[in-house]
C-alpha cells in the first residue's frame, strides 16, 4: 500500500516496532542502537503530518508524545535522603559532591542509551534544577522532569511546612505552565507519595491539589504508593483526576504490607479494569520481591487483558553516604548484592532477557516499554 493512504500512527508505529524488535532480537548484543537518524526522521513524519498532536514537556525541551521511543517511566537522575535505616529525612547532595554526581549521572543515562533506551520519566520532584540542566544537555536521553511532592519526611523543608491547599496547588502548577524553579523548563508530570494506608490529612491534600492542576492542564500524575494502590486510586479519581491519565507506582509493595499475591492481583485487576496504569520496579530485587511473585502478579493482570495498563521501570536511585555512591538496596532491609548493577540500562540487559526467557512475547514487551507510555502521555 502507498505510504500516502496509510494513517500516520500506521505508519510510524509499525517502523518503531520494528527497530525495537531489531534491538530485542540482537540478545546479548543489546548495544545495536536504533541510530539517532532514524529517531530523528521518525520525529520529521510526526510533526509533518500531525502537527498538533501532544508535546511532553522534556529537560531539552517539547517533544512529540509519539517519538518518545522506549521508556523508563519511574527514574531519578539525582536523588537525596539519608540511610534508609535510620530514615533520617531530606538530605542534599553535598556541595562537593555536585559535579561527581552529574558526571555519574551522564555515564548512567550514556550506558542506558547504548541498549536503546529513549526516555526516561524522573521522578524526583524536588531536585537542583542546575545539575539537571548540565545532565540533560550532554545526554542524549530525553528526560521528563516533575513537580510535585514527595514522602513529607524525605522532601526539603520549605515543601514539608506547606499546608494550604491552595500554595500546594500554585507551587505545582507554576511548575507545569511557567517552569521549573526560575527556568523554562516545564515539568511534564507531577509527582505524589504516600507510604502507608490509609493516607494522612497531608497527603489527601497534595493529592488533591494534584488532581486539580491536572484538571487545569491535562498534566499527568505518578504516584509512590507503599501500600494502599487502591486507596491511591480511588482518592486521585474523587479529586477529579482521570484515571488513564496517572499511575501508581511500585505496586507490588502491597505484598509487604500484608495482601496476599492472590488478593493484590485481584486489587491491581480491579484498578487496570477502572483505567489506571500500574508501575513494577523490583526487577533484579529478589530478596524484596520474588520473581515468582512478580511473575504471578503480571500473568493475572495480562490474563485479564489489561496488558495495556502496565509500566516496567526500575526506579534507579542512589545517595551519597561518607562519600561514597550507595545504590538503594546495597542496605538493610532488603539487601541486594547486586544493588548497584540495577541502572536504568539493567533493563534492557537483564530484565528484558529475562522476561523472555519466563514467556514474554516481543509484542508484549514492546507494548510495555513503548506503546504504553506513548498512550499515557498522548493522553488517550
Ligand atoms: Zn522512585
Amino acid at each position: 500500500m502507498p505510504l500516502a493512504f496509510l494513517s500516520w500512527s500506521e505508519v510510524l508505529i509499525p517502523i518503531a516496532r520494528r527497530a525495537f524488535m531489531a534491538r530485542l532480537l540482537a540478545g546479548s548484543a543489546l548495544s545495536c542502537l536504533l541510530p539517532p537518524a532514524a529517531v530523528t526522521a521518525l520525529e520529521k513524519v510526526g510533526s509533518e503530518a500531525k502537527p498538533k498532536m501532544s508535546r511532553v514537556p522534556t529537560m531539552t525541551g517539547p517533544v512529540h508524545c509519539d517519538s518518545l521511543g522506549t521508556t523508563l517511566m519511574h527514574e531519578h537522575l539525582l536523588w537525596f535522603g539519608g540511610p534508609r535505616r535510620q530514615d533520617s529525612g531530606y538530605t542534599p547532595i553535598p556541595a562537593d559532591k555536585r559535579q561527581e554526581s552529574v558526571e555519574f549521572a551522564v555515564s548512567l543515562l550514556n550506558e542506558a542509551a547504548r541498549v536503546g533506551i529513549n526516555t526516561l520519566v524522573d521522578l524526583t520532584p524536588h531536585r537542583p534544577i542546575d545539575l539537571y540542566q548540565q545532565i540533560a544537555q550532554r545526554s542524549p536521553i530525553r528526560i521528563v522532569p516533575s513537580t510535585g511532592f514527595y514522602r513529607r519526611a524525605k522532601i526539603p523543608p520549605y515543601l514539608a511546612r506547606m499546608e494550604d491547599p491552595n500554595q500546594m496547588y500554585e507551587y505545582m502548577l507554576k511548575e507545569v505552565v511557567e517552569g521549573i524553579q526560575g527556568t523554562k523548563i516545564r515539568a511534564g508530570i507531577i509527582k505524589v507519595a504516600a507510604e502507608t494506608s490509609p493516607m494522612t490529612d497531608w497527603e489527601k491534600k497534595v493529592f488533591r491539589a494534584a488532581a486539580r492542576v491536572q484538571q487545569a492542564t491535562g498534566t499527568p500524575i505518578a504516584t509512590h504508593d507503599g501500600a494502599g494502590a487502591r486507596e491511591q486510586f480511588d482518592g486521585l479519581v474523587q479529586a477529579g483526576a482521570t484515571p488513564r491519565r496517572f499511575f501508581i507506582s511500585h505496586v507490588d509493595m502491597a505484598l509487604h504490607g500484608g495482601l496476599t499475591r492472590e488478593q493484590l492481583a485481584k486489587e491491581l485487576v480491579s484498578i487496570a479494569r477502572d483505567g489506571g496504569y500500574l508501575e513494577f520496579d523490583t526487577f533484579g530485587q529478589e530478596s524484596y520481591t520474588p520473581w515468582r511473585d512478580l511473575l504471578y502478579l503480571w500473568q493475572a493482570i495480562m490474563e485479564a487483558g489489561f496488558v495495556n495498563r502496565m509500566f516496567f521501570s526500575m526506579d534507579c536511585n542512589w545517595r551519597w553516604e561518607n562519600g561514597k555512591k550507595i545504590f538503594e538496596g546495597a542496605d538493610a532491609p532488603n539487601v541486594d548484592p547486586d544493588a548497584s548493577r540495577r541502572t536504568y540500562a539493567y533493563m534492557m540487559t537483564d530484565a528484558v532477557p529475562r522476561l523472555l526467557k519466563s514467556g514474554f512475547t516481543e509484542d508484549v514487551i514492546y507494548t510495555i516499554l513503548v506503546e504504553n507510555p506513548r498512550r499515557f502521555f498522548c493522553g488517550e
